[in-house]
């Protein structure tokens, strides 16, 4: 205790000193930490190219910004909550559900907190099967070896809809293997699964690995009860994995998605999300740039779709600046 007070009077003692001998002095650095997914994915890349964009101008403002790998969309929902996170992406439909406080996040309640930032690319859910499994639809899976994703993770989350609607049950595959994102293209290949189920945008790393290590395809979601959720929930859209993008996969494939979205929430200071989403826009070419799925970004569908929680102050200060919002 004694030493605590000791280097603490010496610290301030310090700062004293800094403070009357170097002039001008500099402001306080201060640290965003942006929660993503897995490595092969995507959302890893829109934290690290957020980051890179807000670092650019770190001597002027003082941000510095990190975006470690993380388990996905409701991984960061709780670091988020927690304060271990200061932003995160995460799947539209686990944004509804986490601000409502609906689904797996009922016994949460809704979180009312969470400010919306920005929406990003579409997110297929994306089914690939080994060419040797007999999978050839969605529906084929009862009895294989399907791995459902990490609990933390937005397809699990999604999935859970899936199963349910399906009247699936972990029960109804003869494993239901809970692999994060990073590791189910290895499983594919090992043979240790028969199918990987990821949400995701495209073209990515764990997509392409899967298909270049084994013979695999790229499996339709499709049918009644896929028709059914559409109608019923405002974030599930039809979507289409285009062919030609990985080896093997020539054809378009039909399935259902929601849109990757970045957010934050309201005890995150106004200048700081000012500044990250300033970093953003007004550096726009060059961060599309910076992955093949950010291609067809426009500001003005990002500031509009897919987003149901509030936008933060900081983020509405700067689209009103620019003349994107009253
Ligand atoms: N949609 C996935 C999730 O919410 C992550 C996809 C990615 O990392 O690009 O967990």
């Amino acid at each position: 205790m004694k030493r605590h007070a000791f280097t603490a009077a010496a610290f301030s003692g310090a700062l004293l000193g800094a403070a009357m001998f170097s002039a001008p002095a500099v402001a306080q650095e201060r640290f965003i930490t942006i929660g993503t997914g897995g490595q092969t994915g995507v959302y890893y890349v829109v934290g690290q190219s957020v980051c890179r964009m807000v670092n650019r101008g770190s001597d002027d403002h003082n941000i510095r910004c990190n975006a470690p790998s993380t388990g996905g969309s409701v991984a960061n929902v709780n670091g988020m909550k927690s304060g271990e996170l200061d932003m995160g992406v995460v799947q539209s439909d686990v944004q509804y559900r986490a601000y409502h406080g609906e689904g797996n996040f009922e016994d949460d309640g809704a979180w009312e907190e969470m400010r919306a930032v920005f929406t990003m690319h579409g997110e297929p859910l994306t089914v690939v099967a080994r060419a040797d499994s007999g999978i050839e639809h969605f529906s084929d899976f009862p009895d294989k070896r399907v791995n459902i994703g990490n609990p933390g993770s937005g397809q699990r989350n999604t999935m859970n809809v899936v199963m349910d609607a399906m009247g699936w049950t972990e029960d109804t595959f003869a494993l239901a293997s809970q692999l994060d994102a990073a590791e189910q293209a290895a499983a594919l290949a090992d043979n240790n699964v028969d199918a990987m189920v990821y949400v995701v945008g495209h073209p990515n790393g764990s997509i392409q690995e899967a298909t270049t290590t084994v013979d695999a395809n790229i499996i339709p979601v499709t049918g009644p009860e896929i028709d059914e959720l559409i109608e019923e929930y405002p974030y599930y859209t039809r979507s289409v994995i285009p062919g030609g993008m990985y080896r093997g996969n020539e054809e378009d494939v039909e399935t259902f998605g929601v849109a990757a979205t970045f957010v934050t929430h309201a005890g995150v200071d106004e200048e700081i999300v000012y500044e990250a989403v300033k970093a953003v826009f007004d550096n726009f070419d060059r961060y599309k740039r910076l992955h093949p799925a950010f291609e067809n970004l426009n500001p003005e569908e990002m500031i509009s779709q897919g987003l149901t929680a509030p936008l933060h102050d900081g983020a509405a200060r700067y689209y009103r600046e620019q003349g994107w919002i009253e």
